[in-house]
């Protein structure tokens, strides 16, 4: 659908992780003709690194267990989930996991059906799994599905990357939304025309100097939807994964679901002193001390402990304690688990893991309402949609639970998919677009700077909006990154894009988001927490 003025299809998505790719197949289906831009390979996303897998109640009848789905997860969320949202997405659970089924997904079957694990903060198992690599049957499948014959309306783009939204009134987010500028692998930016403008480019891990994201995450939806005036809320709660692999450049995570099979955490020294002197191995957790679930609490609970830990012993790690377990079902439960150990020279089952905590997840996002709608003043901006990791639509309140995060994704990206099939070409007719402004720029020669701001952003984010936050670091980091904006925008307004350019201009902007959410927010709840308010 080439033109003199840019390219035109009736829906553009931004990501190829599960939302992204499903709302693509399903809009595909319904007939529209579907963009997906995607600024890497199309695997290169967190779908493909998720392990545990997707919480499911399976049976729409079953009336308790579906209560017990969003008990969970509004007791997880601490008082701030949209109880309505919760409803709804843990009842819609069964129809999207039989939409992944039809797409290819193959979940791991038990005695009757399909194999349910238990993670943390969940009070039964009900998470579906394709061993410890969940995300890349998923990933793997829907990617597959896009080249089946009926998809022929559906163009993939790897290493086209979006820089912003465009708006129908430059500076009217109500106006509405009619497509995006893209900066391919060539160095051009193309400017392409969508009735609708999908998000889904997942979280913004990148922030932090340890995390379990992939390199993409950037927090590019985030930030171009917050540069378009939509409404961003939920910033400062960041989930921080406590158990990721000690050791590694880039850290590996070791699933939740491990804890759920009864690995144990234990600092050094008490895991010494276990084996000297036996016993119970979950009493000689120090999650004892702080979660009644032990070591299974939730996420916050755990990282924070871990966190309290660490610092109280000096050291850089805590240990996952196996040795108790058998060591078959383990290995048989964690294959890619296993191999990375054994990468490290650590052997499943008979060595302790040593792992620490690492940012993990957002939370927060791109507001939007019950179809995936971006909202200005909680008005829609006509035309543009987020979905997955990249929206906040209330499901988590103030902390996830464990593997409602590709359910949360499916769920909306289904409903957006309806959305935008039934309503937006009509909403949306493209009258003129203007084309990047690239007069008067030049190539940006020295791209240094670029990497000195962004390792000082990531400390700083690390050490003062991290896990624990107090007042004056939140004020010295508002300081900081309010520098290292004003400096930014002095390259920005100069240059070319380039990729690091645009990722550290967007991180600079979520870190923003982040610090003023946590400024914001007075008293410590769910994965916000500021020593000043205890
Ligand atoms: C190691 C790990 C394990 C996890 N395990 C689980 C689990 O067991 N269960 C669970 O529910 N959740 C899990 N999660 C979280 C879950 O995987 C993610 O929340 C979810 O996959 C997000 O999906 P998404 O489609 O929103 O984003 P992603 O899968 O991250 O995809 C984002 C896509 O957007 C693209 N993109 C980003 N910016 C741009 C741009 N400017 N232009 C073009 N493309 C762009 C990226 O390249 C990528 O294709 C895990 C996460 C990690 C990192």
């Amino acid at each position: 659908m080439g033109s003199m003025r840019g390219i035109e299809f009736d829906v553009v998505i931004v990501g190829s992780g599960i939302a992204g790719l499903f709302t693509a197949l399903r809009c595909t289906q319904r007939g529209l003709s579907v963009l997906v831009v995607t600024k890497s390979r199309i695997a290169s996303s967190s779908t493909n690194w998720a392990q545990g897998g997707i919480a499911a109640v399976l049976d729409v009848d079953d009336e308790k267990a579906i209560e017990a789905h969003v008990l969970d997860t509004i007791s997880s969320g601490k008082g701030l989930c949209d109880e309505e949202v919760v409803r709804s997405v843990v009842s819609e659970a069964a129809h999207r996991i039989s939409d992944l089924v039809s797409f290819g997904v193959g979940f791991d079957s038990g005695i009757d059906g399909y194999h349910k694990a238990r993670e943390g903060g969940h009070s039964e198992a009900r998470i579906l799994h394709a061993k410890d690599r969940t995300g890349a049957e998923i990933e793997g499948a829907l990617e597959a599905a896009t080249s089946e014959k009926g998809m022929m309306g559906l163009v993939i783009k790897e290493d086209w990357m979006a820089i912003d939204i465009i708006q129908k009134k430059h500076g009217d987010p109500l106006s509405g939304v009619c497509g995006i500028w893209c900066l391919k692998s060539d160095g051009l930016v193309e400017t392409i025309r969508g009735s609708a403008v999908i998000l889904a480019t997942g979280g913004c891990g990148m922030l932090y100097n340890s995390t379990t994201n992939p390199t993409i995450a950037t927090g590019d939806g985030v930030a171009m939807a917050s540069r378009c005036g939509a409404d961003i809320r939920d910033m400062e709660f960041i989930q921080f994964h406590p158990t990721a692999l000690e050791g590694q450049e880039r850290p590996f995570l070791i699933t939740e679901a491990m804890r759920g099979h009864g690995a144990v955490l234990m600092t050094v020294e008490d895991h010494i002193r276990w084996r000297k002197e036996g016993g119970s191995v979950a009493d000689w957790s120090y999650m004892k001390k702080y979660s009644p679930m032990g070591s299974l609490g939730t996420r916050d609970v755990v990282a924070r402990a871990t966190d309290a830990e660490l610092k109280m012993s000096g050291e850089s790690h805590v240990l996952l304690v196996t040795e108790h377990l058998d060591v078959n079902s383990l290995r048989d439960s964690f294959p890619t688990i296993c191999e990375r150990l054994e990468e490290q020279g650590l052997s499943l089952g008979p060595d302790p893991i040593p792992v620490r905590p690492a940012a993990h997840y957002l939370v927060g996002g791109i507001s939007v309402d019950r179809f995936g709608r971006s909202l200005k003043d909680g008005e829609v901006i006509p035309g543009l949609y987020a979905i997955g990791e990249t929206a906040c639509t209330g499901l988590h309140g103030a902390n996830r639970l464990a593997s409602n995060s590709l359910l949360e994704a499916v769920v909306f990206a289904e409903r957006c998919s309806e959305h935008v099939s039934e309503f937006a070409p009509e909403v949306n007719k493209i009258e003129h677009i203007p084309d990047w402004r690239a007069e008067g720029l030049s190539e940006l020669i020295e791209h240094a700077p670029l990497g000195t701001d962004l390792l000082a952003l990531r400390n700083m984010m690390t050490r003062d909006v991290g896990l624990v936050k107090s007042d004056s670091r939140l004020m010295r980091a508002r300081r900081r990154v309010s520098h290292l904006e004003d400096e930014l925008e002095n390259i920005w307004r100069g240059s070319l894009p380039t990729r690091e350019l645009v990722e550290l201009r967007n991180l600079i902007i979520c870190a923003g988001l982040i610090i003023e959410s946590s400024i914001k927010r007075r008293e410590n709840v769910g994965l916000h927490y500021n020593i000043d308010l205890e």
